[in-house]
């Protein structure tokens, strides 16, 4: 029963890697968590695939390959969302229900890292060209724009390097907004998650990241943060890395009991209208039982189980970043100030 349910979803994964250097044909059933025949498999209606940039160092040289990876990953990511019948780049929220009725697979692509950058804003502008509708500020690492949940001693990084965000992470915030760009929070470190939140015009969501009172993991978000997304309409997309879901736990321990955990203590602490799901697939998540996108039914009937009906889950598996999508292009359609101090005023449209 939760089957015919779980097909008649539309279904969002919000954080999933892609090969690199390219290898993998993503069309053709292969090794890795998420491929084309396994969307299908799980009807799985849209995956945000993420060009991840890992944190180098910040020297004109590390600037540079880390824009040109950032680029170089968000053609593949195109190229994944190129196949007449079959997938499609979603660049709006619109564009994901169309593709859902039409029965195609929709792909959002996204940054993983600010790094990407390379300390050059007008990179954004190349982002939103290829349809990216999220950065993650960070990754591990501190980086130009804001400081890091998990500092990267190797590279030098101190405590907190900017106190949250830099200046010039401020004024990312601000062009993402124009751009309709959502502001990813996982990874962040907890001051910079906080200064995000107050200073974007749309809500901030964290797209893949666990409970912190469940598993004590600096990856993931404490209840003053889950408050705070209650508060401004943010979103927390519960990810399936063992060690964030239950601590030093191995896949093999763990089902889709625990991600559900997460869930419900989202929904009851914050709300359902403030939950969601973003497996990292190909980055580290997967769970005995969920262990690539084919078995993506198995978490709906878990919460099925648990007494989630039917506009509840609705929610969970897409409708909440859906609507986020949708705050962002509004805010992208209106006309916003960005202040010397990178504070975002906005001015509705007349
Ligand atoms: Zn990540």
């Amino acid at each position: 029963m939760s089957a015919d349910l779980h097909a008649d979803l539309l279904t969002i994964d919000t954080h999933v890697d892609i090969p690199w250097p390219p290898g993998a044909d993503f069309f053709a059933a292969g090794p890795r968590n998420v491929d084309l025949p396994k969307l299908r498999a799980g009807r799985v209606g849209a995956v945000c695939f993420a060009a991840y940039v890992p944190q180098g160092k910040r020297d004109e040289a590390g600037n540079k390959a880390a824009q040109d990876r950032g680029l170089a990953m968000l053609e593949a990511i195109a190229a994944m969302a190129g196949r007449q019948g079959e997938t499609v780049l979603a660049r709006k929220a619109a564009d994901i229900e169309a593709a859902h009725k039409a029965g195609l697979v929709a792909i959002i692509p996204a940054v993983e890292n600010g790094t990407a950058l390379g300390g050059d804003l007008s990179l954004l502008d190349r982002f939103a060209a290829h349809g990216v509708r999220y950065m993650t500020l960070t990754h591990n690492g501190h980086n130009a724009l804001a400081d890091a949940a998990i500092p990267l001693r190797d590279l030098g990084d101190n405590t907190a390097e900017h106190g949250g965000l830099s200046a010039l992470g401020r004024q990312a915030v601000g062009r993402m907004n124009q751009l309709g760009m959502l502001v990813d929070v996982s990874h962040l470190a907890k001051s910079a998650m906080l200064q995000a939140a107050d200073l974007s015009a749309t809500p901030i969501l964290a797209t893949h990241s666990c409970v912190r009172a469940l598993c004590d993991h600096p990856r993931n978000l404490d209840d003053e943060q889950l408050d705070v997304l209650r508060r401004i309409g943010g979103l927390i997309q519960i990810t399936m890395v063992p060690g964030f879901l239950r601590p030093k736990a191995r896949a093999e321990a763990l089902s889709v009991r625990d991600i559900a955990d997460h869930i419900d203590y989202v929904a009851q602490r914050i709300g359902i209208a403030h939950v969601g799901i973003g497996s990292d697939f190909d980055g580290g998540g997967g769970v005995s039982g969920f262990m690539d996108a084919s078995s993506a039914p198995a978490l709906t009937a878990e919460l099925v189980r648990r007494g989630y009906d039917d506009a509840a889950l609705r929610s969970i598996w897409g409708g909440n970043f859906l609507r986020l999508l949708r705050q962002a292009e509004a805010v992208a359609g209106s006309s916003i100030n960005i202040g010397l101090d990178g504070v975002t005023r906005l001015q509705p449209n007349q």
